[in-house]
């Protein structure tokens, strides 16, 4: 269980203090696919950031399993994020950019990196790319070798941020139902924002909106559109996206 007690995040600009987070608090069961949802700066990235600990928090606490993860550096707590941007390093091929994570921040010998790093490519159906360096793909097949280099961690949770938005449509449908299979076969609790309703309806055991750095509601997709908390999320989810 990944839980968040009353985390908050605030940034220091010149006209004085931003509360980008304000006292949220979620339990995220094991295994459960959680969506992220709310207007553009609403906390969504900085959420996921403290989670994976490429931000302090700025009071609360988050524990996985019951163990306070919030002190810990990100290599050692155990979730894996994925960026909209792919974040993939240009100079380096596939089985590179998926084997630096496993080098650097682990002890894990050569022989079963490279075993993790051709499974994760033949699950990502990237094996015949695997000495391609990112410039050389496409947009999806960069995405899925971001996908890849998650997967390799085997961690317990998945972060992810908008992964989907730059592909296109087609692209983008058929990417959101090879990731579902993928959680559900690994069965890895995710947390995963997007701008997209759709995906959010249709990807999601329950989805978490946010406003202005507030949880309005936290609720499966049909209780969220059918008894909304409050006028917000009557709003937000009602709106085509
Ligand atoms: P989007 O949908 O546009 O990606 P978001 O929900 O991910 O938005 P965040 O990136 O989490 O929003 O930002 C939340 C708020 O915190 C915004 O008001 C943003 O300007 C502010 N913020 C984020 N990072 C910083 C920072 N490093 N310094 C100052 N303010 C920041
Ligand atoms: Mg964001």
């Amino acid at each position: 269980q990944l839980t968040l007690d009353e985390v908050t995040k605030t940034f220091q600009d010149d006209d004085g203090e931003i509360v980008a987070v304000d006292q949220v608090s979620v339990d995220i069961e094991d295994g459960e696919f959680l969506c992220v949802v709310g207007p553009s700066g609403c906390g969504k990235s900085t959420t996921l950031r403290m989670i994976a600990g490429l931000e302090d928090i700025t009071r609360g606490e988050i524990r996985l399993d019951g163990q306070i993860i919030n002190d810990q550096p990100p290599a050692r707590r155990n979730v894996a994020m994925v960026f909209q941007s792919y974040a993939l390093y240009p100079h380096m091929t596939v089985r590179e950019n998926m084997a630096f994570g496993l080098e650097e921040s682990t002890d894990m010998p050569d022989d079963e990196i490279n075993e993790r790093v051709e499974k994760a490519c033949k699950d990502m159906d990237i094996f015949e790319l695997i000495d391609r360096k990112p410039g050389e793909l496409s947009g999806g097949q960069q995405q899925r070798v971001a996908l890849g280099r998650a997967i390799v961690r085997d961690p317990e949770v998945f972060l992810m941020d908008e992964p989907l938005a730059n592909l296109d449509a087609k692209l983008k449908a058929e990417m959101r139902t090879e990731l579902q299979e993928l959680q559900q076969d690994l069965d890895v609790t995710t947390v995963y924002v997007t701008h997209d309703q759709t995906e959010a309806m249709t990807m999601s055991d329950r989805i978490a909106i946010l406003n202005d750095g507030v949880l309005q509601q936290c609720a499966t997709p049909l209780e969220c559109y059918h008894e909304p908390n409050n006028l917000f999320v009557a709003g937000f989810i009602g709106e085509p996206s």
